[in-house]
């Protein structure tokens, strides 16, 4: 599936997933006891536009949190030659840094593993091995659901999926894409597996304002085609709910 966002792509509607109700049906995420929060994000964004509100709800029970920051995001815009396109890797660990204080974190853990934008899937042997040393037993692993719709989101998922079993972790996933693409009247996502996390309207609010920070992404780098901002603000939307699902395959209605 080739996957396609911009201003004529801008996916499934946020209106038509609220008009489905499909989020009203699901079971709440069960918390169990975690050692830490394992938070996999393939490009700098994800970890909040994913996982936002459940980073949150972590560090409000103590919980230590950690990003792992796969790539550092700097193929958003191959074709750009716009002058911050050439920097984007730093400009968006900074706004990954800020975003992350948004939520209330004062002082974010972020451990980058540096792969490549858009070749995580190449770097699978490097990938595992580093997720397998940094998870622990009972720590809650939280990374792209390995059918999201991304090469770099599904590589994640996949390789963080398999590397909690092995170490003896709890895996759930987010979606992020699968949003854009997937029909909420059909079962390309499976509902059966979804639970979902309400937000309190203080960690909704602090989400959204955090979701701002992202500006390389949410706006234009420049003034060509090339520039255009990856996430349009319709997109957004879908990050600005009053809860997040997540994938339990571990669980069942
Ligand atoms: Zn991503």
């Amino acid at each position: 599936m080739e996957l396609t966002v911009d201003e004529e792509h801008l996916g499934q509607p946020e209106s038509v997933w609220k008009a489905s109700g499909r989020h009203l049906e699901l079971e709440p995420l069960t918390w169990l006891p975690s050692r830490r929060v394992i938070v996999v994000a393939p490009h700098p964004d994800d970890e909040v536009l994913g996982v936002g509100g459940l980073i949150q709800a972590a560090l409000i029970r103590r919980i230590p949190v950690k990003i792992v920051a796969v790539t550092d995001g700097e193929g958003s815009h191959p074709q750009s030659h716009a002058p911050m396109r050439f920097d984007l890797a730093s400009v968006r660990f900074l706004e990954s840094h800020l975003a992350l204080r948004r939520l209330g974190w004062e002082e974010p853990e972020i451990t980058q593993l540096h792969l490549p934008d858009s070749k995580v899937a190449q770097q699978r042997v490097r990938l595992d091995e580093a997720l397998e040393a940094i998870l622990k037993p009972g720590d809650l692993c939280v990374a792209p659901w390995r059918r999201d719709g991304h090469p770099d989101h599904d590589a994640c998922g996949e390789a963080a999926m398999l590397a909690s079993h092995r170490v003896g972790a709890r895996s759930i996933a987010y979606l992020v894409w699968a949003w854009h693409w997937a029909d909420p009247e059909g079962s390309d996502i499976p509902w059966d597996h979804c639970r979902r996390l309400d937000l309190t309207r203080r960690e909704r609010a602090r989400k959204r304002w955090s979701t701002e920070a992202f500006r390389s992404q949410t706006q234009p780098l420049g003034p060509e085609v090339e520039d255009a901002p990856v996430l349009p603000s319709p997109l957004m939307r879908r990050f600005w709910r009053t809860y997040e699902v997540y994938v339990d395959e571990a669980a069942r209605t």
